[in-house]
């Protein structure tokens, strides 16, 4: 189908600017001030999009969709978390494939994309976690990244979940991966920090409460500056997931001021969401890794995501329903994560844009090109550019909304933001050229979301 946005303001990294956009089957064909009837196609939708943004479709760097584990699967599958994606304005999501023991790095990705294929209604990449090298893991690696998965994670924590990778493994694999020009992503929380704060903390169990006392700010400071020296001395750049803490970003500052080139995504939920949560009531819907943190800690992410020392933001999506999360009061085992994709646009416009703290340009950065750009998806993705994929948003800046656990899609059945109000409403998402959500309706079809192979991230380049 052809279809014209009249009207609109078109917003990039760069500017905003009131241009017509022409779409042409899968792709933006071109965008002028106006087209004179000539250059229009005689079959085409015309959608006016006055007052109105029109964005590029957002890309949330960090899911976990139908994330089987710590023996059960998370509650948002994978057309589920697609479903929401959409009303979210996200057409691109970057998931997570698991090191699966004893097979083929490679193999994890495989098996994800297998699962995926058929259910995705948006489009997605991965990143791959490695939990172990052995020394030709190169060749894996190498496998990995001619499938278009150009990015690993390792965990600095989790020993006992299966994630952990050992010191001496981590320093192999950071050179295989500088040498394959493949980004490092890491979740960052010293794993002897948390294991000396848990002996410590043994006298009345572990209620929720205690989360943020055992995996502390601490912890997060001293995996950045390990892991980060480590990158440092290879001469490698290397990134950090889901952000938490005034601690963890000062650990990006001092490692920045000493060369080191780091860069760093937060959450939504950092930024918004803070311990006394895990004080109330059912804390357990309020349980992640890292945990929640202060007032102050909220407040220094907004200022780094504004200063630039965070360069994006992404949700980690991962979630279970109240039976799943009320199984357990321990805080070391409530199954950790909360919904997010569909709140992250709404909030980061609201607390970010409305609030003054930065132009709207810069919320395309932090959630379209930014993203694209890291992790070698651009400017298919994350861009407005003529001839790349046609992924758009109509975005009504004037809407109000107010979360609540009953207006969203995920299977969860609850939201973190309940009863919150933001500004904004996502009254159109395009994939590809084909409509997916209009208004409250969802029109996107199971399967036709596609794996994109991811080229070299931008860092490297
Ligand atoms: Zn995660």
């Amino acid at each position: 189908m052809n279809i014209l946005i009249k009207n609109g303001t078109l917003v990039t990294e760069k500017e905003q600017v009131r241009k017509d956009l022409l779409i042409q089957g899968e792709k933006i064909k071109a965008i002028e001030e106006t087209f004179a009837q000539e250059e229009l196609p005689p079959e085409l939708k015309v959608i006016d999009a006055s007052g109105k943004y029109v964005f590029p479709g957002f890309i949330d760097a960090h899911t976990h969709y139908q994330l089987v584990s710590r023996g059960t699967v998370t509650a948002d599958k994978f057309f589920d978390g697609s479903v929401l994606a959409a009303f979210g304005g996200v057409t691109t999501v970057i998931d997570f494939s698991d090191h699966l023991p004893g097979k083929k790095i490679v193999e994890g990705a495989h098996f994800r994309n297998d699962e995926a294929a058929g259910e995705m209604a948006i489009d997605w990449a991965l990143h791959q976690v490695v939990t172990s090298v052995q020394d030709d893991s190169s060749m894996e690696l190498k496998e990995l990244k001619d499938l278009g998965v150009s990015a690993i994670k390792i965990f600095t924590t989790y020993k006992s979940a299966g994630y952990f990778i050992e010191k001496e493994d981590v320093s192999k694999l950071f050179k295989m991966c500088r040498d394959l020009d493949i980004m490092v992503t890491i979740h960052a929380e010293d794993d002897d920090l948390i294991e000396q704060k848990t002996a410590e903390l043994t006298s009345d169990g572990y209620p929720p409460k205690l989360l943020p006392l055992v995996r502390t700010a601490e912890a997060e400071y001293k995996a950045i500056m390990d892991y980060g020296k480590l990158a440092g001395s290879l001469n490698m750049p290397v990134y950090i997931v889901h952000l938490s803490s005034s601690r963890g970003l000062d650990a990006v500052r001092e490692l920045k001021k000493a060369g080191v080139r780091i860069y760093a995504e937060t959450t939504p939920t950092y930024l918004h969401l803070t311990d006394e949560l895990l004080s109330g009531e059912m804390p357990q819907r309020f349980v992640m890794t890292p945990p929640l943190r202060k007032k102050q800690d909220n407040k220094a992410l907004w200022d780094g995501l504004t200063c630039g020392d965070i360069q994006l933001v992404a949700t980690d999506h991962c979630t279970f329903t109240l039976e799943q999360k009320l199984l357990s009061n321990d805080c070391r085992t409530i199954y950790p994560g909360v919904p997010g994709t569909e709140e992250m646009l709404q909030l980061i416009f609201t607390n970010g844009v409305k609030k003054g703290l930065f132009p709207v340009t810069k919320l395309v950065s932090l959630l379209a090109e930014s993203p694209a750009r890291m992790f070698g998806l651009y400017p298919e993705k994350g861009s407005l550019a003529e001839g790349t994929d046609a992924d758009i948003v109509i975005f009504d800046p004037d809407a109000e909304t107010i979360f609540t656990n009953e207006n969203r899609h995920t299977k969860a059945g609850y939201t973190p933001y309940n009863g919150m109000k933001v500004f904004g409403k996502v009254e159109m998402t395009l994939l590809r050229g084909r409509i997916i959500v209009e208004g409250d309706a969802f029109s996107g079809t199971r399967g036709k979301g596609r794996f994109l192979p991811a080229g070299t991230p931008g860092i490297y380049r």
